[in-house]
């Protein structure tokens, strides 16, 4: 059994995170619920922010608000001095409604809206990370139109693929993110950003993938990206102030997962940066990162009600939870995989290897495929370890089920911070239709 952050079993041989009891949790709020380990979000954030200062380097690390975006959660961001990366309306709305400095907003997506465009320059957030052509031309006329400056980065695709433990160089990269760095689109973006009168280019962005456990991907990305900053520092007098290299640091999801650090990943990125910078005779730029998962994926578990089960004799054992790829689509959508334990009794003896299902209207809503657990009864408590990143952000009402609550957890208190929806949240938006009959 892998505990995460303030996880442990109490006195009373229950599962306890953030000092409360999750048996208590699920009676209070109902199941299933999303719990949330406030101190281990905090660990995680100092330990991004402190690698960085005991490197001496300016920095940024932006919370990538898409992992799990609500109003506490962006409060939370903001107390342990984060800056945010938003990718759509909503989510810059919520920072707005959170009281997030907006200074420290960075705004990113490959396709804003006009209107996503104008919310940004009118609340006069930090940065846009420009995605491609149409939106760079797009957001000058805006500018233009409103008369307002903005801070971009533009966003480049160094030809670097990185997932887990495998990274590819694709070369000229098929992908929808981003303007190819050595083909000349970059360059040709970077021209016309230094023309505009009302755009300030402060550097480049790039974003390599996720889960990765290597740090080879993003150095190979930072020296790409380097060299290729020399030849422009020669060529068209450009030079970058800064540098974001994104997120996709890996976690611990399941026992074969063994992720570095997220200190190696910084100091292995600003290493390659530093060593670049002095053979070219470059100035430091100032390293930006953007991180979810990594800073509250394993923050996350989900607290389930086990319900029916099913037995196919020689096969397999189904054991069916109140919840499903409504809370977490990972499984389904990319075979994600997860541990759990009975929460109310997880040192019980390990009996049998079982499935967990979801209850939604799909044969793919399985949550975890061959799980050991002890004999597990109806009414039991089923804890999902790791699912703090992409689990409530995704989640969606197929089958008309509720989204369930977000609870944080610190130090013996339990927060609502997100309450569950009701079946009246279901139609609230809905809308009689009556044919109208011609007389
Ligand atoms: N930055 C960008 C541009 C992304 O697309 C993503 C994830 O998709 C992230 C940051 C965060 O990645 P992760 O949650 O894997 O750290």
């Amino acid at each position: 059994m892998h505990f995460y952050g303030t996880s442990k079993i109490n006195d009373k041989g229950h599962l306890e995170i953030g000092g409360v009891d999750t048996t208590i949790l699920a009676q209070k709020y109902g199941t299933p619920l999303y719990v949330y380990d406030v101190g281990l979000i905090r660990e995680r954030a100092r330990g991004f922010k402190k690698t960085f200062d005991q490197l001496g380097v300016t920095s940024q690390v932006a919370y990538a608000s898409k992992a799990f975006s609500s109003v506490a959660m962006v409060q939370l961001a903001e107390e342990e001095g984060l800056s945010l990366d938003v990718v759509s309306a909503g989510e810059l709305h919520t920072a707005l409604v959170a009281g997030f400095p907006r200074e420290k907003i960075h705004f990113h997506g490959n396709n804003k809206s006009e209107e996503e465009i104008k919310m940004a320059l009118n609340e006069q957030i930090g940065c846009i990370v420009v995605d491609n052509f149409s939106e760079l031309f797009l957001l000058n006329s805006i500018c233009e139109e409103l008369q307002r400056p903005i801070s971009i980065l533009l966003r480049v695709t160094p030809g670097i693929e990185a997932h887990t433990h495998d990274y590819i160089l694709t070369g000229q990269e098929d992908s929808k993110f981003g303007f190819d760095l050595l083909n000349g689109q970059a360059e040709q973006a970077i021209e016309f950003s230094l023309q505009s009168n009302h755009i300030q280019l402060l550097g480049l962005h790039c974003h390599i993938g996720s889960q990765i456990f290597e740090t080879t991907g993003f150095i190979l990305a930072a020296q790409k990206i380097m060299k290729q900053l020399n030849i422009w520092k020669e060529q068209i007098n450009f030079k970058a102030k800064v540098l974001n290299l994104g997120g996709g640091f890996g976690i611990r999801y399941t026992s074969e997962d063994e992720p570095l650090p997220a200190a190696k990943y910084v100091e292995e990125i600003v290493k390659e940066v530093q060593s670049q910078a002095t053979s070219l005779g470059m100035e430091m730029p100032e390293i930006w990162i953007e991180p979810g998962r990594s800073l509250v994926g394993d923050a996350g578990t989900t607290l389930y009600e086990i319900g029916s089960q099913k037995e196919v004799p020689n096969i397999r054992k189904y054991v069916a939870v109140d919840g499903g790829m409504s809370d977490n689509i990972r499984p389904a959508l990319y075979d994600a995989k997860y541990e759990a334990v009975l929460a109310n009794r997880p040192l019980d003896e390990i009996e049998e290897t079982v499935s967990i299902a979801g209850k939604c209207c799909e044969s793919g809503d399985m949550l975890i495929w061959d799980l050991p657990l002890p004999k597990a009864g109806r009414g039991d408590l089923l804890a999902v370890f790791c699912t703090g990143a992409y689990g409530y952000s995704m989640s969606n009402n197929y089958n008309r089920i509720a989204r369930p609550a977000v609870v944080f957890v610190e130090d013996g208190e339990d927060t609502l911070v997100v309450k569950r929806e009701t079946l009246d949240d279901l139609v609230k938006q809905d809308l009689p239709y009556k044919k109208k009959v011609c007389k």
